[in-house]
């Protein structure tokens, strides 16, 4: 019966689209690039858990890359000399995949494999104006959701 449901959820991932289980922007925990590095944040990182933390510049879905909870470490916060963005800048982790918001979950689980990213960046195009194709970002997609959905049980 198990094996049954794991099979549904992976057939089921050829339909759903990546816009259907993403976390949305406005619940993805994220800091600010210019944002000083004081012992309220690191405890409010600590608080969130989350080991891959989006950054942004000016609004949140402007997304300029990533910090890893560790990264906080070993961080002397008494300086206040350290920005997120300084930090993010030190640690160059890679920017999360972009992830168009309707390919099916199939595809991007292939996409995030093959290059080997935990987190994509899930993306928009803007239709409206021609004039800034960067896109905005609408939500985040790990691994971790895409399996979830393909076990998930009834
Ligand atoms: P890891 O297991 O590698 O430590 P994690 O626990 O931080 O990572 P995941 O296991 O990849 O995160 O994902 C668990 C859930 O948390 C997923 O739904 C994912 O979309 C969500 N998630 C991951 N990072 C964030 C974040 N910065 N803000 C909000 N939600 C997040
Ligand atoms: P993980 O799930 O392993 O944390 P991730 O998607 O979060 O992966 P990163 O945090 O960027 O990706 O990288 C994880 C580890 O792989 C880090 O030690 C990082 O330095 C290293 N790494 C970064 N870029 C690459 C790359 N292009 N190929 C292989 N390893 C990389």
């Amino acid at each position: 019966e198990r094996e049954k449901n794991i099979m549904t959820g992976v057939l089921g991932l050829k339909t759903k689209k990546i816009s259907d289980i993403m976390t949305h922007l406005i619940d993805v925990f994220m800091l600010e690039a210019d944002r000083v590095v004081d012992d309220e944040l690191v405890l409010t990182v600590h608080g969130y858990g989350y080991s891959r933390i989006p950054v942004y510049e000016k609004q949140r879905d402007n997304i300029i890359g990533l910090v890893n909870i560790r990264d906080f470490a070993l961080l002397d916060t008494e300086s206040g000399k350290f920005t997120v963005r300084s930090v993010m800048n030190f640690y160059k982790h890679r920017y999360g995949k972009v992830i168009m918001s309707d390919d099916s979950c199939y595809d991007v689980f292939n996409q995030l494999k093959k290059e080997q990213y935990h987190l994509g960046i899930v993306a928009e195009h803007d239709s409206s104006s021609k004039k800034d194709p960067k896109p905005r970002a609408i939500g985040i997609v790990t691994l971790e959701d895409i399996i979830e959905e393909m076990i998930q049980e009834e």
